[in-house]
């Protein structure tokens, strides 16, 4: 089984309300061995929200309380962040998912780069919470844009 950001599938979850559907994953992957999360949404965040970003770090420090997630109007996220990142690992353990395929960028769900809490475009290497609590349990993250690659 295979973990898949729910945005990627189609699903409204972004911050704003819409998403990043990747028609490829529907081509590549059969339905049935797709498994849909969204972390922010498991956390408990509303859809539509502000953006979030990670400040003073990077995905692997949040998870060890040095570092936070903070909203564009300057609101302490980190709690939610960590809560669905932990319900999307139950899941993930609960389907024995080994491989999951996850949004680029995202505080929660980027794996290799993420952008650097000055919400300005700026990015930084490093992964955003989710991938990063994933990717500490053995299971192997790419995200779609190596998956893109892949297919060519
Ligand atoms: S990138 Fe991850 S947390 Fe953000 S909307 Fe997509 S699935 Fe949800």
């Amino acid at each position: 089984m295979i973990l898949v950001s729910a945005c990627l599938l189609g699903q409204n979850c972004k911050y704003n309300g819409g998403n990043n559907n990747n028609p490829k994953l529907q081509k590549l992957f059969k339905q049935e061995e797709i498994i849909p999360v969204c972390p922010e949404k498991l956390g408990g965040l509303a859809i539509p929200r502000p953006p979030a970003e990670i400040k003073g770090g990077r995905g692997e420090d949040v998870l060890r309380g040095q570092a936070k997630v903070v909203n564009k109007l300057g609101a302490d996220i980190t709690q939610e962040f960590i809560k669905g990142a932990q319900k999307t690992l139950k899941i993930a353990k609960q389907n024995d998912c080994k491989l999951a395929i996850l949004k680029a960028r995202s505080p929660s769900c980027g794996s290799q780069k993420i952008y650097d809490g000055s919400f300005v475009g700026e990015k930084k290497k490093g992964q955003g919470i989710t991938a990063a609590l994933l990717a500490q349990e053995g299971i192997k993250i790419i995200n779609e844009e190596e998956l893109n690659k892949l297919e060519e």
